[in-house]
């Protein structure tokens, strides 16, 4: 069993946790609360051991007693996935996880350079064997590499423009926004292109991208100058029979962000969450003069698409070789076909 335990219990941490509980080869020692919330009751009531993150803490005046703190937590497991925001986990690397030589999982808000590895699981699960330290990708970051990594072992990318449609804020966040505009990102390329290339290492991609008024996932739109011709129903074919990616359709009434998370709501997911990249099928295009130009769009379920990924870097650091089987293991978890 590998033992593991999650600092951050926030909307990446959470998700983390249950998927960790949920699997039969790991064993979830317990979560840190940072500052007292419903997360910290809700982790209560699933029988969490509760220990005090570092800084600010106010679990005993809110009557939670802790297990012990991030120390105590730390001398139990294997693995500590840090979810905290962006800039702590590095700050948490120097000062708990180093010191304490525990193996630790980083998200996509903190900088590739802090690990040196980057992780999508379909794309380089083998990067991740047996490294102290890797960093899963932001959530656009991960729903480009998924399938842009079909695309290119298929057909062989020459190079990619992409653009996020990025949601405002997660659906319970009342302090981000925007409420009433569209606010392009003003940098040339948006991050997200050198980071794809953290995954990806080869592929040529531009990206630019805006937020918008809406907490219901991303949308992408992307252009992939190919090297061989492809035809529409071999691309179709290739997005469903990849892993982690889901060809939806406006025939089944899937025509929006709205709908498909309404969708993930009526399978029953947990939480209601879309791990997929719902890729549209009737928005896959190719250009008619040379066949080899395609065009996509695609849905990204910010809160989840990242959490599978945690999960098999977990397996990958510890050691497990078979990439395919721990995305297997991890898919039958989340219910993914
Ligand atoms: P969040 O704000 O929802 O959760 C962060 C949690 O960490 C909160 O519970 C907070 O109380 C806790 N925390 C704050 N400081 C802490 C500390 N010093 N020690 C321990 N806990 C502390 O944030 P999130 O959205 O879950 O983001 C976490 C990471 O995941 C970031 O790197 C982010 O970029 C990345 N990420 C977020 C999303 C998303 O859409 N929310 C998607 C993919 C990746």
């Amino acid at each position: 069993m590998i033992k593991v335990g999650v600092n951050g219990y926030g909307t990446i941490g959470k998700r983390v946790a249950d998927a960790v509980a949920m699997q039969k080869d790991m064993k979830l020692i317990g979560v840190t609360a940072h500052s007292y919330s419903f997360n910290t009751e809700v982790a209560k009531e699933k029988g969490y051991k509760i220990f005090a993150a570092d800084g600010d803490n106010d679990l005993k005046p809110n009557g939670i007693t802790p297990d012990g703190d991030m120390g105590n937590l730390l001398e139990e497991v294997d693995v500590i996935v840090d979810a905290t925001p962006k800039k702590v986990g590095k700050e948490n690397l120097d000062k708990f996880y180093r010191p304490k030589k525990v193996k630790a999982v980083f998200q996509g808000g903190e900088k590739h350079e802090i690990t040196g590895t980057s992780f999508v699981a379909q794309c380089n699960y083998n990067e991740a064997i047996n490294k102290n330290y890797v960093r899963i990708v932001s959530c656009n970051t991960t729903g480009l590499c998924r399938t842009l990594d079909a695309v290119n072992k298929k057909y062989g990318i020459g190079s990619v423009h992409a653009t996020m449609i990025r949601r405002g804020a997660d659906p319970w966040d009342i302090y981000h926004g925007p409420i009433n505009a569209i606010v392009p990102v003003l940098e040339m390329p948006s991050h997200h292109g050198p980071d794809v290339q953290t995954v990806l290492h080869n592929v040529e991609i531009f990206t630019t991208a805006l937020s918008v008024p809406s907490t219901l996932m991303h949308l992408h739109t992307l252009t992939v100058d190919l090297k061989k011709k492809a035809n529409l129903n071999d691309v179709i074919e290739m997005f469903k029979k990849s892993t982690r990616i889901r060809v939806v359709r406006n025939a089944e009434h899937l025509r929006s962000t709205a709908e498909i998370m309404e969708f993930a709501r009526d399978l029953g997911r947990l939480r209601g969450d879309m791990p997929e990249i719902c890729v549209w099928q009737e928005a896959i295009g190719i250009t008619s003069n040379a066949h080899n130009k395609l065009l996509y769009m695609q849905a990204v379920h910010q809160e989840s698409d990242v959490i599978p990924e945690n999960i098999d870097c977990i397996r990958a650091m510890m050691g497990f070789k078979d990439g395919e089987k721990s995305i297997r293991m991890t898919n039958e978890g989340f219910g993914i076909k």
